[in-house]
């Protein structure tokens, strides 16, 4: 398994609902969180915040969260199955997004900054989480991932939207007529 990018269909279709959580689902969650860590070990300036399973290829409604954002050396992450938004709220706010399912580009999204979710965790435990700022930021990114939603589709004004990391972890903006109009990978039918 690993991680797929664009333009790959799978990212863009939409997840089934998990009915059981068996062993294949924990599998899989396991092996999320696997990927995630060896992708941030060839990415020293990221942090891998979150992935949804879609990016790992496989179509069901899970999602892993880091539990610590600050903190690269506290790996551990929460997965949770069947989420779902119950509101999004509060002032909309601008902020960069990058995804390890679209390489090497970040870009400015407009996202509500306060949610409540409610999922499942791999126990079956139900739980009902209010999130603000950058945790509502990733959970309103990764629940997007179950719908076949990417980051680059919430950015209408697409102009001085995008970024680029430089080789020492700044972000640059991306010219874009040179690097995003025409780039096939990402906007396929534009
Ligand atoms: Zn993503």
């Amino acid at each position: 398994m690993k991680i797929i990018t664009t333009p790959d269909p799978r990212l863009r279709e939409k997840s089934e609902k998990v009915r059981v959580i068996d062993d294949d689902i924990l599998k899989t969650i396991n092996n999320m969180r696997q990927l995630s860590l060896d992708w941030e070990k060839e990415h020293p300036y990221e942090l891998s915040a979150a992935m949804a399973a879609p990016q790992i290829g496989v179509n069901k409604r899970i999602i892993i969260v880091r539990d610590d954002m600050e903190d690269k050396g506290k790996a551990t992450f929460t997965a949770l199955i069947n989420p779902e938004i119950i509101r999004a709220e509060g002032k909309i706010k601008t902020d960069y997004e990058g995804c390890l399912s679209v390489p090497a580009i970040y870009g400015m999204v407009p996202r509500a900054t306060k949610v409540r979710v409610k999922a499942k965790l791999e126990d079956g435990t139900e739980v009902r989480i209010k999130a603000t700022d950058e945790l509502a930021r990733t959970l309103l990114h990764e629940i997007d991932h179950l719908d076949g939603i990417l980051f680059i589709d919430h950015i209408k004004d697409k102009k001085d939207a995008f970024y680029e990391m430089n080789d020492k972890g700044d972000l640059e903006p991306l010219d874009y007529d040179k690097h995003i109009a025409h780039n096939k990978t990402l906007f396929p039918d534009d």
